[in-house]
């Protein structure tokens, strides 16, 4: 089942039924890719059609965030959790077994993360990685494509990993790509995940904030999207167009 927030559809999955379906994706070995979009990403679709455009031709998009979660109920479709790209990446990393490509990120950051995954994941090989700061698609490409993955790890940040990835899905034939923000960041262990107090008391964006004031801009957005959101549910509700 699929709702849309804003325009932007979502899939109702659980963590569990999201790594199922990643899995199936990759089995079928075809190209394909999964979008984590969060409000702040939503907002932005609202002024960048290729950006929205990238989202539509997903294969799987995640609800990455309590504003998602929160909208898509209100909106009557749904989805059963959030699941962020962190979560998304490390269930994955569990039930997977096959060679992963990571991009993105500072220089060493990706390296660092590489090294983690080496050891919490011993059956999964980490066939390459590139930092997120090139500036054409064309020779990071060939690497990747030399380094064959069946899972592209692609950690660029919004709205850039959506339009590397809606971009390069024919280039990058039998392989599953997916955006996972500052996944890398917190699995090199620059970067801490919030407690899970935090989580649970889903406060994990005020921790974030907390911790990255330079988030507040981007955040600025939030009440447009919550005001966007109601008058979505009102027409809705009231079957205006
Ligand atoms: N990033 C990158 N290339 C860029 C811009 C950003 O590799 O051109 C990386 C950045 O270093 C960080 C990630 O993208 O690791 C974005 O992290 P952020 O916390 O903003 O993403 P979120 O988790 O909030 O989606």
């Amino acid at each position: 089942m699929t709702g849309r927030v804003l325009g932007v559809r979502f899939d109702a999955v659980t963590l569990h039924g999201a790594v199922e379906r990643a899995l199936a994706l990759m089995a079928q070995g075809r190209s394909a890719y999964v979008c984590t979009p969060n409000p702040e990403i939503v907002w932005a679709c609202r002024k960048n059609a290729d950006l929205l455009a990238a989202i539509e031709g997903a294969d799987m998009t995640l609800a990455d965030g309590v504003g998602v979660v929160w909208a898509c109920r209100r909106l009557g479709c749904p989805v059963p959790e959030r699941v962020t790209g962190y979560d998304f990446f490390l269930a994955l990393l569990e039930r997977f077994s096959g060679r992963v490509y990571l991009l993105g990120g500072a220089p060493g950051v990706a390296r660092e993360a590489a090294a983690v995954i080496g050891q919490r994941f011993p059956a999964v090989q980490v066939c390459g990685f590139h930092d997120g700061y090139f500036e054409s698609d064309g020779p990071v490409l060939e690497q990747i494509r030399r380094a064959e993955p069946d899972l592209l790890a692609v950690c660029l940040g919004s709205p850039r990993q959506e339009l590397f990835m809606a971009r390069n899905r024919q280039a990058l034939d039998g392989c599953l790509m997916a955006g996972l923000g500052g996944s890398l960041d917190v699995l090199s262990g620059r970067k801490r995940r919030a407690p899970a107090g935090w989580i649970r008391l889903r406060l994990e964006w005020l921790y974030r904030l907390i911790r990255e004031p330079g988030r507040l801009g981007r955040m600025m957005c939030l009440p447009g999207f919550v005001l966007a959101l109601l008058a979505q549910s009102v027409k809705k509700e009231t079957g205006l167009k």
